[in-house]
């Protein structure tokens, strides 16, 4: 097991109703004023967002909106909020959405303070420092950035969507409710199943050896989100199988399913492969949804690699599937993995979600215009357990046409 550092700082709020909490938890943090940040209008059809500005007012916090962020969001409104909670003077963010709504909050907390440019810390011209505190109610388990230290924005002007990671902007308190997860349409549902397993196995795959603890929690959550995201696509509000996907999308991307995974302490395990193939999709197309093209880059990319570590694929076929090679032989080995692989895909897809890149629309056309930017991105050779090249990325883009 390497060594490693691991910090959850974020309060969790957990249970049925508990949106109405809001108000006295933000208050608990000594806020006055919040900057009140939404997406496109979910929260406004289900009634969320009354629920959210009465709590605050019961709890005396005032607060000012920021609506209409998109999912990958975008610089644009980060720029805007950041005006807005100066010219207002908020002393917290809070985020009523997803991971889009939750991202584009951190960029404005830790914006607001900064004397430049946000886009600033996205190009790495500058590092993070002060940041206003962030708390979210969480409404789709899937980026799972109410615990993590990542935050996503895209810049269209440059066709980039890039990260930045930042202890200081993970959320203070995380409202997490299922029932607010009730209406979800499928696609999204599925489209967050994904991402949060695919939060799991880019840790699962790193190099590091096994990690028995750290193995069998990450099996563990990724079998109970298979259950649970079947279960709910035929009973959308069957509470306790989305309160296992919502909690399963905490834990998935809060690092617990890294530790003793990285190669440094101060490192996240694992080389992000996919989630680095993806995010070159949705900055070109952010129309995709995130998990969506997961669902079609990690068979993809676990077909392209699996030879380089054959013993990680079995110990993953092993803990999620329990398949286990009829004998010691090579053939055996690859029928084993093999057989893993196609049921994952098989399950992403009898979700909803598409099998090829043609399924989402896009063309092969477009594959150089991606590369282009992932080597800005990345530089020539980028992942972990098998380094890829720019004719590697080509290779697994174009197989999963
Ligand atoms: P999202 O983009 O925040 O939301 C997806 C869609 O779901 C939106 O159209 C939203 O509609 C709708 N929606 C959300 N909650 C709903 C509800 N309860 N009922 C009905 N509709 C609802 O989804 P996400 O997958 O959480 O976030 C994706 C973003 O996170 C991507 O940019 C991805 O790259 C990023 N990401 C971040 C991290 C991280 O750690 N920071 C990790 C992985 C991915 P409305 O807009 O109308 O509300
Ligand atoms: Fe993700």
């Amino acid at each position: 097991m390497n060594d490693f550092i691991f910090q959850s700082p974020t309060r969790f709020v957990f249970g049925r109703g508990y949106a109405d909490k809001v108000g006295e938890e933000v208050a608990a943090l000594g806020a006055k004023r919040v900057l009140l940040v939404y997406g496109g209008g979910s929260v406004v059809r289900t009634g969320l967002l009354a629920r959210v500005t009465s709590s605050l007012e019961a709890a005396g916090v005032a607060h000012v909106e920021l609506p209409g962020v998109r999912p990958n969001p975008e610089v644009g409104l980060v720029r805007k909020g950041i005006e807005l909670a100066r010219a207002e003077k908020v002393d917290l963010v809070l985020a009523v959405g997803g991971g889009s709504v939750i991202d584009c909050s951190k960029a404005i907390a830790f914006g607001t303070p900064h004397q430049g440019d946000v886009w600033d810390f996205f190009s790495k011209k500058a590092s993070i420092g002060a940041c206003l505190p962030v708390a979210c109610v969480l409404t789709i388990p899937a980026a799972g950035s109410e615990a993590s230290a990542s935050c996503v924005i895209s810049n269209d002007a440059l066709n980039l969507k890039r990260g930045v990671n930042g202890d200081v902007f993970r959320p203070r308190v995380a409202i997490l409710d299922p029932e607010v997860t009730f209406t979800l349409p499928q696609y999204q549902t599925a489209a967050g199943a994904v991402d949060i397993i695919c939060h799991i196995c880019e840790r699962f795959f790193s190099s590091a050896g096994p990690v028995p603890v750290t193995d069998n929690i990450a099996c563990g959550i990724i079998r109970a989100v298979i259950d649970a995201a079947n279960t709910v696509a035929e009973k959308p509000d069957d509470y306790d199988a989305r309160a296992t996907i919502m909690w399963s999308g905490t834990l998935a991307h809060n690092d617990l399913c890294g530790c003793g995974r990285a190669s440094a302490p101060e490192k996240r395990a694992g080389g992000w492969e996919s989630h680095g193939l993806e995010h070159e999709i949705s900055a070109h197309r952010p129309e995709v949804t995130h998990g969506a093209g997961l669902a079609v880059i990690l068979p993809a990319w676990m077909r392209y690699v699996w030879r380089s570590n054959p013993e990680r694929f079995l110990a993953f076929a092993r803990g999620v599937f329990d398949v286990e090679p009829v004998d010691e032989t090579d053939e055996a080995t690859e029928d084993a993995i093999t057989y893993a692989i196609d049921e994952l895909q098989r399950f992403f897809v009898g979700l909803g979600m598409p099998r090829t890149l043609a399924d989402l629309g896009l063309a092969p056309e477009e594959v150089d215009g991606w590369l282009e930017t992932l080597r800005q991105n990345k530089g020539e050779r980028f992942g972990e357990l098998r380094p890829l090249t720019m004719d590697d990325a080509r290779a697994i883009y174009l197989s999963a046409f």
